[in-house]
């Protein structure tokens, strides 16, 4: 199903040698996608429909979850976990910080306190030492990045949790499609969560998931995802507010409850009508990901100076980034230049992540800063992301590889 020289045309950019640019990663979208889009557009319903119900089922089953809530960013996700989970004041949540904001944010949404927690400096994956030193009596819950597409060490994590009375939540906005000892990411935490942006594994333009096993907290995200409301008012639309008579021991149709603050955090049956095809080119994404990560892996392991990100044993990645560590102080460059001469020659790079706890808000709010994880720290200054996704040609692949050769050989 994959077609190896697809998804060039519209790229924005074009290097200088007639080769269209690669960005660091990007969607892939079929006719079969924008023909469910039409579909949906062209029915009773553009938000809350049949395809909601329809993408949070079939995502449960692929994951081998229980229940999954659908929402509108993989940031609504992590926050609707928080909420679940009743984070508040004088919580603190334990979070790795080699990530995307929202892994921390999350908790400060909930007015929780960030502990950040170091990294491995072989995976760049939470170090459950690091974990298990961070614990305090204010500690709720453990928030697990599975960086890059790598599983976490959720064995280890578990253990310290049920050790210590916490929840494990997994932020698995990378690693959709991977595993962790046979068993799928989406089923190895209490709670997962998940990104459909466009350079995540599958698209819907925003959107998000969490997964669990727990019916008490899928029925709270879901209310908080709607505004706090406990009755679902699609019906009430559709219907002309009629539908509810009957379950609504008062008679009152037009009644609805609001117990508690919620957001508008939905996923349209837009989105999910293109999340459910998108979901079933999953494997094949994940597969070609993988083809093109062991081809960087045999290519860069061998060359001096640049170390490949080191895959924890037990764990089937699902690559949402391809990241070398690059030693450009001992190369005599700066990443800047190497970035720069990398575009010249059509390969677009990028760098995840600034340590969160370096962030100025962090700083600022929670008085964090350099030398609380040295690990990350140390990471920062070496790390690059080169393109990776599914519709990269082999040519693709080695037009990156010798462009990355050159700039570590050449003078850049
Ligand atoms: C993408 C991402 C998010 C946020 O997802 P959005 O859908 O962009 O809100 C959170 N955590 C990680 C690790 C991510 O990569």
């Amino acid at each position: 199903m994959i077609r190896k020289d697809d998804g060039k045309e519209d790229a924005a950019e074009t290097s200088g040698n007639n080769s269209p640019f690669l960005p660091y990663g990007r969607q892939w979208v079929d006719e079969d996608d924008i023909a469910a889009v039409v579909e949906v557009l062209r029915s009773d319903w553009l938000t809350t429909g049949p395809k909601v119900a329809e993408f949070e089922s079939a995502f449960a089953r692929k994951v081998g979850a229980r229940f999954a809530v659908s929402v509108n960013s993989g940031t609504a996700a992590l926050h609707a976990i928080m909420r679940a989970i009743g984070i508040g004041p004088g919580d603190e949540v334990i979070v790795s910080p080699m990530t995307f904001l929202s892994s921390a944010n999350c908790i400060v949404f909930q007015e929780g306190t960030p502990v950040f927690a170091d990294v491995d400096p072989a995976s760049l994956l939470i170090d459950p030492q690091a974990i298990e030193q961070r614990i305090t009596r204010k500690t709720r819950a453990i928030i697990a990045v599975d960086y890059a597409g790598r599983a976490c060490e959720y064995d280890a994590i578990e253990a310290i949790a049920e050790k210590n009375g916490l929840v494990v939540v997994a932020d698995a906005c990378h690693s959709l499609g991977g595993t962790y000892r046979g068993r799928p990411v989406g089923s190895l935490a209490g709670l997962s969560a998940f990104s459909f942006h466009p350079v995540k594994h599958i698209a819907t333009g925003e959107g998000g998931m969490v997964t669990t096993d727990d019916p008490g907290y899928a029925e709270k995200m879901r209310v908080f995802r709607s505004h706090g409301v406990t009755r679902d008012l699609r019906q009430t639309v559709r219907d002309g507010g009629d539908a509810h008579g009957d379950d609504d021991p008062s008679g009152r149709p037009w009644y609805y409850e609001m117990r508690q603050l919620g957001y508008n955090y939905r996923l349209s049956d837009i989105s999910c009508a293109l999340g459910i095809s998108q979901l079933q080119k999953l494997d094949s994404f994940v597969r070609r990901r993988a083809e093109i990560a062991s081809r960087y892996d045999d290519a860069f392991s061998g060359l001096a100076h640049v170390e490949v990100l080191r895959t924890p044993p037990g764990v089937m990645p699902a690559w949402h980034l391809y990241v070398i560590q690059m030693d450009f102080q001992t190369l005599g460059k700066t990443r800047t230049g190497v970035m720069k001469y990398l575009k010249t020659r059509g390969v677009g790079t990028q760098v995840h992540y600034m340590p969160v706890h370096l962030q100025p808000f962090y700083r600022e709010r929670f008085g964090t800063g350099p030398g609380l994880c040295p690990v990350a720290e140390k990471a920062y200054e070496s790390i690059l992301s080169l393109p990776l996704y599914p519709a990269m040609s082999d040519r693709d692949v080695e037009r990156v590889i010798t462009a990355v050769n050159d700039a570590v050989q050449r003078h850049v």
